[in-house]
């Protein structure tokens, strides 16, 4: 099978196509082929190493775990799907993926945060079990697997994996009937957005750096929307707008400005989402601790409700037509044409993209 390769070196170097041979899928798992594969802001920041957090990834790496695809082999006690099954796939990767019996966290659904999982190095497309979207083949366990109701297209599936950050953020923050600021207004961003308008958010500020972007949230019917130069922070403009700030903030952008942004613009006693990978940074938390705010790590989509997945309610918002991921697909390319498709990725004010996925069909 055709496979899009990371050896680790630092963009534009490392990355290189060869033909590999096609995983097959043991007891319990499935062998899927990939029709689409969105790339994720986290691995851009992987491979310019603005994350620093390939140490931790075996290599060569497949990348890819924003995956829509249809089911192509069955394993041995796989009861519950069908080859020919158009799926999506919980990333989150741990005991299961390593045959072990599982944690307390796999145990109540919370794969992401599974005590094992940096024994594989992380979930689908970031380990060496399962492979990635950036192939043609991968493999996943069935328990991770969704099937997509026949309502919702390729397209819009493409951007589940996403909006299940988005639902699980909400979540984590509890918007219902509180006023929200979400800083950032790519994928995860406005993700966030629907989620939030979903889930009972009272009024919505979201601060965004590029104009397409800012339209783009206006159409996901955010209440008001700031377009900021870069380096410009939204502070004034919140504050003014609100008294004292928004009851709490989502940081999809998880920089240290915009974790510096979010200490400005929440009032007192309120909280920060924080949806973001950082290392190291430099954040001054006088008013952190003066406002007496607090801070709340995402990590994936763990299971909150006992029925529920943040992965099934984001597919349910789409059958039922109450999130539009179709708008926020900007392109598809080729496997071929990786170096356009991250290209793409990579400057977004010049080609206005919110996601670039592969398509392999
Ligand atoms: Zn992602
Ligand atoms: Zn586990």
């Amino acid at each position: 099978m055709r496979a899009l390769l990371w050896d680790g070196k630092p963009y534009p170097q490392g990355f290189y196509l060869e033909d590999v041979e096609k995983p097959v899928p043991k007891k319990d798992w499935v062998l899927i082929k990939t029709k689409l594969c969105g790339i994720c802001g986290s691995d851009m920041g992987i491979i310019t190493g603005k994350m620093a957090l390939a140490d931790f990834m075996p290599k060569p790496l497949i990348f890819g775990h924003e995956v829509v695809g249809v089911i192509s082999e069955i394993g041995e006690g796989v009861e519950s799907l069908n080859v020919g099954d158009r799926v999506v796939v919980d990333g989150a990767a741990g005991c299961a993926e390593l045959g072990l019996e599982p944690c307390d966290m796999c145990k109540l659904g919370r794969y992401s945060l599974c005590y094992n999982q940096a024994l594989l190095g992380g979930g689908l497309g970031y380990n060496k079990v399962n492979g990635g979207g950036f192939a043609e083949y991968f493999l996943a366990h069935k328990s991770r697997i969704y099937k997509i109701p026949n309502n919702v297209s390729d397209e819009s599936a493409v951007l589940t994996e996403p909006l299940a950050v988005g639902i699980h953020s909400c979540f984590v923050g509890n918007p219902v009937g509180k006023k929200v600021a979400i800083i950032g207004a790519g994928a995860i961003g406005l993700q966030i957005l629907q989620a939030c308008r979903v889930m009972g958010a009272l009024e919505t500020f979201v601060a965004t750096e590029f104009e397409y972007q800012a339209k783009l949230a206006e159409q996901l019917g955010a209440d008001h929307v700031y377009c900021l130069e870069k380096g410009e922070t939204p502070s004034t403009e919140i504050i003014m707008a609100t008294g004292k700030g928004v009851d709490q903030t989502y940081d999809g952008v998880g920089s240290a400005q915009t974790l510096q942004d979010a200490i400005n613009i929440t009032k007192p006693r309120g909280e920060i989402i924080f949806v973001g990978l950082m290392r190291e940074a430099s954040i001054d938390f006088l008013m952190f601790s003066v406002k007496e705010l607090k801070l709340y790590g995402v990590n994936g989509y763990p299971l909150e409700q006992v029925a529920r997945t943040p992965f099934s309610i984001a597919l349910e918002l789409q059958e039922k037509g109450k999130v539009k991921n179709q708008l926020l697909l900007t392109k598809t390319f080729k496997l071929e044409e990786w170096k356009q498709a991250f290209e793409a990725q990579l400057d977004k004010k010049k080609h206005k993209s919110t996601k670039i996925a592969f398509r392999h069909y």
